[in-house]
């Protein structure tokens, strides 16, 4: 028999009536597929982790990480407990499991640990007895028996593992929304659900600021070939299926448009040293685990260079103060800050055998008066850091340009 693994997200326990319509959703499947085991995986109830973090906040400053995790993983433990019972209920016999019954092995980086590895044979056992396994998501145990979690947005992660350790033939995380849009529908009404992606694509979706799933549990699909599908508990569709790049058979030059409209700009003035210094700049930068994104360097005289640099607002102080402290040592004439860009991506991996992705995009965003400060490229992406007011605007132009009138680009290479 093959096996399929079905995530559920908060929203879609969010309250009894959604875990009932859960379960449902689940013997229908099973009613339509006899042939086919599933597996749930669940996330907490809504709101529920924000909760749990609040408390243990509200109780101490600086709560203890290892007791966090006990904490914040037992909004799983409740979900998992109540949707078993509701299965149970309709007839299907279903068993919980929390990551530790599951045997999901965690290093020890408590609110943040990976998968390690995941001994399938509890789970397997629990199909053999004819029961529902209905697995807490986000939840893992240590080596020494300690319970951790893999961090927000963690069940994904913990979904796609056991669809890889169960050589499922699919893994379906039902969330909120159709599937994955070529770009934000709350910001281009245009936005159009993608039917199929790679998982390259997706990858640098889902990183680049595209929430619908974690890019780690991307990552894993990746790594062991997983196929994964993105689509919503409430409306029933196909949603997005997110595949190997052989299974795909049309390839669009570009499958979406992605931003992150909080982006900060670190510039350090006239620093000497050349790479050495930069090389000491983002060793300092990596061991807070300050995220750079695009780097870019200018006005080389005398061998001073300004060397400038994004990372995410929200760390932008922080990379700041690592700057400045570094700005003596390094005899740089300063470090200052622009907090007021945003990044703007094209994604497809078409981009890999077609020309003018780029010129496409500079017309784009000339049309909109739209003057890019930087720009970083992959050989499936192009970025370009803009300021912050027409974040929106660029997102919309470049929609428009590439995906709503499909464009005239140059030869296929
Ligand atoms: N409940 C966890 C969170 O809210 C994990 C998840 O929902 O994926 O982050
Ligand atoms: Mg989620």
């Amino acid at each position: 028999m093959s096996i399929v693994v079905k995530k559920f997200g908060g929203t879609s326990v969010g309250d009894i009536s959604r875990i009932k319509n859960v379960a449902r959703l689940i013997r229908d499947f099973r009613e339509q597929n006899p042939d086919t085991q599933v597996v749930a995986v669940v996330s907490a109830m809504a709101g529920e982790t924000n909760r749990l973090i609040a408390l243990a906040r509200s109780c101490v400053v600086n709560p203890d990480e290892r007791e966090l995790d006990v904490l914040s993983s037992t909004g799983e433990q409740v979900s998992v407990a109540l949707l078993a019972m509701a299965l149970i209920e309709l007839g299907l016999p279903a068993k919980s499991l929390l990551g530790q019954q599951a045997r999901i092995s965690t290093d020890s980086r408590h609110t943040n640990a990976q998968i390690q590895a995941i001994d399938d044979s509890t789970i397997r056992a629990t199909l053999q007895q004819g029961f529902i396994p209905v697995i807490a998501g986000f939840q893992g145990i240590t080596e020494s028996g300690d319970v951790t979690t893999l961090g927000r947005g963690g069940s994904d992660i913990s979904a796609v593992a056991v669809a890889a350790a169960l050589k499922a033939q699919a893994c379906y995380i039902y969330t909120d929304v159709e599937g994955v849009f070529s770009t934000d529908p709350r910001v281009c009404p245009q936005a159009r659900l993608i039917d199929r992606i790679s998982h390259d694509e997706m990858l640098e979706l889902a990183s680049l600021g595209a929430k619908v799933l974690h890019p780690r549990s991307v990552f894993f699909a990746m790594r062991y070939g997983v196929p994964l599908v993105v689509l919503s508990t409430f409306k029933p569709g196909p949603g997005t299926w997110i595949v190997r790049e052989s299974e795909l058979v049309e390839n669009p030059v570009v499958t979406g448009i992605t931003y992150r409209a909080d982006e900060a700009r670190l510039t350090l003035h006239k620093l000497p040293g050349g790479i050495q210094s930069l090389s000491r700049v983002f060793d300092a930068l990596a061991k807070e685990e300050i995220f750079i994104d695009v780097i870019s360097q200018s006005g080389i005289e005398d061998q001073l260079a300004n060397v400038s640099f994004t990372v995410p607002d929200e760390v932008s102080s922080k990379a700041l103060e690592l700057a400045q402290a570094l700005v003596p040592q390094l005899g740089a004439e300063g470090a200052s800050i622009d907090r007021n860009i945003s990044k703007v991506s094209v994604v497809g991996i078409g981009m890999r055998s077609h020309t003018g992705v780029a010129a496409k995009m500079f017309e784009a965003l000339a049309r909109e008066q739209v003057d890019p400060q930087m720009i970083s490229t992959s050989d499936i992406k192009i970025s370009v850091i803009i300021p912050r007011k027409y974040c929106e605007i660029a997102v919309r132009a470049l929609h428009e340009s590439f995906i709503e009138m499909k464009p005239e680009l140059g030869q296929e290479s």
